[in-house]
C-alpha cells in the first residue's frame, strides 16, 4: 500500500517485542509505503528504537520513539502508548526493566497453566522461539511467541487458534498478573517527556469509561483508528475524544507478516496527518520544557 501526503502510522511492533520485522526492516517498509513517519511502539521496551532512528535518518523518514506499556485496570490488560518519549531517560529505562520482570512472571505462570493442561512446554522454549527471530537484551517475550511454540509442537493448528482456545484474554491458560495501573503508565510517559495515548479502546470491556476516567488523569490522546476498530467505532472514539479534550490518533499495530498476510494490519493502513502530529509534538515539547 502507498499512502500519500504527510501521513504517520503511530503504532507498530518490531523484533524488539513480538513483531516479525527488525527495526531497520520496519522503517524501510514504512518509507517504501510512502509514510512520512512511523512510531516504534514495542511492548514494554525501547530496545528497537536506536536502530530504527538510524534507519529513519538514512531513509529520510521521521521515526517517532515510542513504547506500548501493558498496564492493568480492574483486572484486565489496558495498553497505554507513549509517543515522542525521551527513550534514553534513565528513570524510564529503570521502570521498564522492572516492568519486564512482571511480564516474565506472567509468562512463567502461563507456561505452568499450559503444562497443567497437559502440554509439554517450557518458557525457555518460547524464549528460544523469540530469540530465533532476533537477538539482544531488553527485548520482550510475548504471547505471540508462546502461540508460535504451541503451533510448532502441534498443540494448535494456527497461532489464532492458540489464542482462541488457550492464551487469549479469556483463555484458560491466560494469566492476568497485577501490573501498574494505567494512571501510573501515563505518569511514566509524561516523566519521560512523552505524550500518553490509550491504545485500542475497542478491545476493552469498558473502553468509554476508561477514556473518560483517564482523560481526568492527564491522558493526551486516544487511538480512535486501529486495526481492530471498524469505521463506526473509529467515529465514536473520535467524537468521544473531542468531548473529553483528547487528541484522536491512528495506528495499524503492524506486527510483520505471517506468511504473506500482515499480522494485525498492514503498515500505514491507519494514519494521522500533520495537524495531529503537530498537536502531539507540541505537547511533548511543552512537557520536556517543564521537566
Ligand atoms: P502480551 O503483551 O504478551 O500479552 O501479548 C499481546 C499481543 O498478543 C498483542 O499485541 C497481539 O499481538 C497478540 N494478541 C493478543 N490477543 C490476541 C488474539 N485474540 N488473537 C491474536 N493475537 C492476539
Ligand atoms: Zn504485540
Ligand atoms: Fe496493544
Ligand atoms: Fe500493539
Amino acid at each position: 500500500m502507498v499512502v500519500s501526503g504527510r501521513a504517520y502510522d503511530l503504532h507498530a511492533h518490531t523484533t524488539a517485542s513480538d513483531g516479525r520485522l527488525t527495526p531497520k526492516e520496519l522503517v524501510a517498509l514504512a518509507a517504501d509505503a510512502g509514510l512520512a513517519g512511523v512510531a516504534i511502539t514495542d511492548h514494554d521496551t525501547v530496545a528497537g528504537i536506536g536502530e530504527a532512528m538510524r534507519a529513519g535518518e538514512a531513509r529520510g523518514i521521521d521515526v517517532v520513539p515510542g513504547v506500548e506499556i501493558g498496564a492493568s485496570g480492574d483486572g484486565a490488560d489496558i495498553h497505554v502508548l507513549g509517543l515522542w518519549i525521551d527513550w534514553t531517560d534513565a528513570g524510564l529505562l529503570e521502570r521498564l526493566a522492572l516492568h519486564r520482570d512482571v511480564r516474565r512472571a506472567r509468562n512463567v505462570a502461563m507456561m505452568a497453566a499450559l503444562r497443567g493442561f497437559g502440554f509439554d512446554v517450557a518458557l525457555e522454549e518460547a524464549e528460544a522461539v523469540a530469540l530465533e527471530l532476533r537477538g539482544g537484551d531488553d527485548r520482550t517475550v510475548g504471547r505471540p511467541h508462546i502461540a508460535e511454540l504451541l503451533v510448532r509442537k502441534g498443540y494448535a493448528r494456527s497461532t489464532q487458534e492458540a489464542f482462541e482456545r488457550w492464551i487469549g484474554n479469556d483463555g484458560p491458560a491466560y494469566a492476568a498478573v497485577e501490573r501498574i495501573a494505567p494512571e501510573e503508565a501515563i505518569r511514566w510517559i509524561h516523566e519521560a517527556g512523552g505524550v500518553a495515548v490509550l491504545a485500542h479502546p475497542g478491545l476493552y470491556a469498558d473502553g468509554d469509561r476508561w477514556i473518560e476516567r483517564l482523560s481526568r488523569c492527564g491522558l493526551d490522546g486516544v487511538e480512535a483508528s486501529h486495526a481492530d476498530h471498524d469505521e463506526r467505532q473509529a467515529c465514536h472514539y473520535r467524537e468521544l475524544a473531542a468531548r473529553c479534550g483528547l487528541i484522536p490518533t491512528a495506528g495499524s499495530d503492524f506486527h510483520g507478516f505471517r506468511g504473506s498476510l500482515p499480522f494485525h494490519a498492514g503498515l500505514g493502513s491507519r494514519f494521522v496527518g500533520q495537524a495531529v502530529v503537530g498537536e502531539l509534538k507540541a505537547r511533548s515539547t511543552e512537557r520536556r520544557r517543564l521537566r
